[in-house]
């Protein structure tokens, strides 16, 4: 009997511990929930713990990035701009767990590290120099591992600064692409088989489209073929060669680059946490001058940075092309573990057969040809490129450049607001870009 009792003693003794134990991990279980914090409880946390470093290890935030205009817009200010780093990427930081019973709970004596992949704070101030007084932007990427090495936008936000702005042009604008978009008209050429090395055209200052109106050229090409036309930017011949595509296929290829054609709206573009707007066109008729004048990047076609940087990288890397990121990794110091690392991620955007094809028209469009770029400023180790330049409003003209710089796998895309008369030049921003981005080891 009394051996009974002790029996039943030592049961109730374990099932007490066994109760304890459960009470304690369903405690740790429901502190470690940090998706059912909301932003401020996370972001209050992180702005006392969290560390920010660009890729080489350099502290850009401690509780306020280091320099503003380097990082400000990208990196972010606490609730003021929500497209950035620290305001989506914020529960990363977040020491060990939060116990939502007992309050803030720091199992983590040191600050979590979050490396990013973006340049140095001195690479991004002598980027952002090159652009004078102007507004406008510069997105360049890995296109091959989707690192981000700038994302610098123009005006930038600080506190206390008057004229700041809160979004980072990069990711959150749309831009007319000017002659850029010829680019994309390549790509859609190419796809549906149109045989380019044979179109030759003779360009005597504009182009007359079957309803009658005229896409003019800024003066008279003469006879060219496809890559000097694309070389030397002759929207009649580019008029010419949109006349004969098949508008369905157009479609087609135009919404596999991201497009959203003749409003038909997509699901706004994710980029590791950050959002940005789809780029846009019209395309339903190949006599009409809306249709035709779109596709040559006037008109009502919009573009995103980021994508038409994507575009570029896809036609130098055979089709595919990494998804950017901006966040490396995250470390617990105290432990040396990682606790997040970036997962690389990749899209297929053209057929291997369309990249190879534009690719060769555009070495060719960029190279040769009087050496146009070259000639013009443009440094050799920026291997493609493609100018534009788009009217806003009367008077005002934005210059654009989107590109690659092959030995780095960079692609770019760079915006100069109201660019006439600066001495401003897209051409000296890919520049200095190109002596920047990293090589591979
Ligand atoms: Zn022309």
């Amino acid at each position: 009997m009394r051996r009974k009792e002790k029996r039943m003693g030592v049961v109730f003794s374990i099932l007490s511990w066994v109760l304890a134990i459960s009470m304690v991990i369903a405690l740790f279980r429901i502190g470690g929930a940090t998706d059912d914090l909301t932003y401020d409880d996370v972001f209050r946390f992180a702005d006392i713990h969290g560390v920010i470093t660009d890729r080489t290890g350099q502290i850009i935030y401690n509780g306020q990035v280091s320099d503003f205009k380097a990082y400000g817009n990208t990196i972010g200010h606490g609730n003021l701009m929500h497209n950035t780093v620290l305001y989506r990427h914020a529960a990363k930081l977040v020491p060990g767990s939060v116990n939502s019973l007992t309050g803030y709970r720091t199992v983590e004596g040191e600050p979590r590290q979050m490396k990013t992949t973006l340049l140095s704070q001195e690479d991004q101030l002598h980027l952002i120099s090159q652009f004078g007084d102007r507004k406008g932007c510069c997105f360049a990427y890995n296109y091959e591992t989707g690192e981000i090495y700038t994302m610098i936008t123009l005006p930038h936000y600080a506190p206390d600064y008057e004229n700041a702005a809160f979004i980072n042009r990069c990711v959150d604008s749309l831009y007319t692409p000017g002659s850029t978009m010829k680019l994309v008209a390549t790509i859609v050429a190419a796809d549906q088989k149109i045989k380019l090395k044979d179109l030759s055209y003779t360009c005597n200052g504009s182009f007359q489209l079957p309803d009658g109106s005229k896409i003019n050229c800024p003066g008279s090409h003469g006879k060219l073929v496809f890559d000097e036309a694309l070389g030397k930017s002759c929207n009649g011949f580019f008029a010419y060669l949109i006349t004969q595509f098949d508008v369905e296929k157009a479609i087609e290829t135009l919404e596999e680059l991201g497009f959203e054609v003749n409003e038909t709206e997509h699901e706004k573009n994710e980029m590791d946490g950050l959002t940005r707007p789809n780029s846009s066109t019209v395309f339903a008729n190949t006599k009409r001058f809306d249709d035709v004048w779109a596709l040559i990047g006037q008109g009502q076609s919009q573009v995103s940075p980021v994508s038409m940087a994507m575009i570029a990288g896809a036609v130098a890397n055979g089709g595919k092309v990494a998804r950017p990121y901006l966040v490396e990794s995250v470390t617990n110091p105290n432990k040396n573990k990682v606790t997040y690392e970036a997962e690389g991620d990749a899209e297929k955007l053209l057929s291997s057969s369309t990249a190879s094809t534009v690719k060769k028209n555009w070495y060719s469009g960029t190279r040769e040809y009087d050496y146009t770029y070259y000639n013009l400023g443009l440094d050799e180790t920026v291997t493609y490129a493609k100018t534009g330049t788009s009217e806003v409003g009367e008077t005002a003209e934005n210059s654009l450049l989107v590109g690659v710089i092959e030995e780095a796998k960079t692609a770019f895309y760079i915006i100069v607001e109201d660019s006439r008369g600066s001495g401003v030049s897209t051409f000296t921003i890919a520049n200095e870009l190109a002596k920047l981005v990293p090589r591979a080891k």
